[in-house]
């Protein structure tokens, strides 16, 4: 079970994650973007750190939704709202809640990249995060009796679908000004969406 502890661990991870990997992510959006993707998600997730620092949570829904607004106020990009959006939506899936159990994980997380969709309107095969994110849930759905390995999983699947964004035109986002030029470039958000899901495998293992 994922208690509100361990949800705070896990964007603690994300933060340490993504700071470790800014280089990385930025070198990815200057490929096909504006090279400022792990510069924003490195200010962003820092700001969240401090936010937990100075606070307590009395539920998943609290949490999540605090580090959702923080992220949507911090952070410039698209991927700010994007990624915002992501955890206040997961958040309000899970009212007074105190731990998510793999079912649960699953349902927060649908409801989740459903806010990214209904943020971004963007489809599976764009080039963009969602690409990371639906095998992650596709993952987590098969694997509704075991947390661990339902995690583990949905960051594999994650890692997959990161890559196979690189052979993908990209439609949506900044990007999309390439158009064909974009294939051969793995996208910077499907990236750091993978950081986020080894994240939170690591949080559980
Ligand atoms: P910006 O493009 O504004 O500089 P970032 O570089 O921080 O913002 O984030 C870019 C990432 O945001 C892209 O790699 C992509 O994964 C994601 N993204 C952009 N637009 C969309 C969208 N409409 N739907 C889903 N994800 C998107
Ligand atoms: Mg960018
Ligand atoms: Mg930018």
């Amino acid at each position: 079970q994922l208690g509100v502890a361990d949800l705070e661990a896990w964007v603690r991870r994300c933060a340490e994650l993504v700071g470790a990997r800014a280089e990385e992510l930025t070198a990815l959006d200057a490929a096909i973007g504006d090279a400022d993707h792990g510069a924003n998600m490195r200010r962003g997730l820092t700001a969240v750190v401090e936010v937990l620092d100075t606070g307590t949570f009395s539920s998943a829904d609290a949490l999540l939704k605090r580090v959702g607004m923080t992220l949507v106020s911090k952070v410039g990009g698209a991927s700010g709202p994007l990624y915002g959006t992501f955890f206040m939506r997961m958040g309000a899936s899970q009212q007074d809640v105190q731990s998510l159990d793999a079912c649960r994980l699953a349902e927060a997380v649908e409801a989740g990249v459903a806010g990214i969709v209904a943020r971004g309107r963007a489809a599976a095969g764009e080039k963009t995060m969602l690409d990371a994110w639906y095998p992650a849930l596709e993952a987590l759905r098969e694997h509704p009796e075991d947390l661990g390995t339902a995690v583990c999983a949905a960051a594999q699947a994650a890692e997959r679908g990161r890559d196979a964004t690189e052979s993908m035109v990209a439609t949506k986002g900044r990007a999309s000004y390439l158009a064909e030029r974009s294939v051969g470039h793995i996208d910077p958000g499907a990236a750091s969406t993978a950081l986020i899901l080894q994240a939170l495998a690591e949080t559980v293992a």
